[in-house]
């Protein structure tokens, strides 16, 4: 399996091969496939597994070959901490390299006003805390996620120890429901178990 056999675009492969990532991780080749058919996904993967690129390529395909409906949000990704969100935006950012998808972070202690300015810029993708995040769609001017398509919860069960339990259930509820939802956890845990039945449509369910 390669990324090519496994249909990535030409701007996609572009950002891959810039980012030395020449061959898939076992997530990857597992994951993308399955994301690429708008299946839901539950993934039990742990940091290092190369499981960021393993959500985001699909993402990024998406975004480039459907067409948008309406200016505004298509991607949500949720993190539990400032370092990953960045990380993940990051990461992001590079893979899209060779394509006009935006991307945003939202995150606590960096500037509501700047990020607010962001957001109104409607990009594809935002990255954020799930605290900032709640504190933007209470406030928004503007901002919402009724154009959500995808859903990422990466590092639920971390996400969950934080106490995020209400904040990531308000999110969920201002998805569309017909959105796509890819959940990632390190561990398996009753909460991590309730979220995915509340919030994950017949998931396939990948453990590495
Ligand atoms: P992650 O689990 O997403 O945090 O990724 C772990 C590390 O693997 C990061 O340093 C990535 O840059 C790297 N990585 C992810 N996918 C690949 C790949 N296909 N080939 C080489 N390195 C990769």
């Amino acid at each position: 399996q390669t990324f090519t056999t496994m249909n990535v675009s030409r701007p996609i492969l572009k950002g891959l091969s810039n980012m030395g990532f020449i061959k898939p991780t076992d997530i990857q080749s597992r994951t993308i496939p399955i994301a690429l058919l708008g299946k839901d996904i539950c993934g039990g993967a742990a940091t290092g597994s190369g499981k960021t690129a393993a959500f985001v390529i699909p993402i990024l395909e998406r975004l480039l070959y459907r067409p948008r409906q309406t200016a505004s949000t298509r991607v949500l990704i949720l993190c539990p901490t400032r370092e990953l969100a960045a990380q993940v935006h990051s990461v992001a950012s590079k893979l899209g390299t060779f394509t006009d998808i935006t991307f945003c972070l939202c995150v606590g202690g960096l500037s509501v006003k700047k990020q607010e300015a962001d957001l109104k810029l409607k990009p594809d993708v935002v990255v954020a805390t799930p605290g900032r995040l709640i504190d933007h769609l209470r406030n928004s001017m503007g901002f919402g996620l009724d154009s959500c398509e995808i859903l990422v919860m990466d590092e639920a069960d971390r996400m969950l120890e934080d106490g995020f339990a209400d904040e990531l259930g308000e999110v969920i509820k201002a998805c569309p429901s017909s959105r796509q939802t890819m959940l990632f956890s390190a561990t398996m845990t009753d909460n991590v178990d309730q979220l995915i039945r509340m919030s994950l449509r017949n998931p396939v369910r990948l453990f590495i």
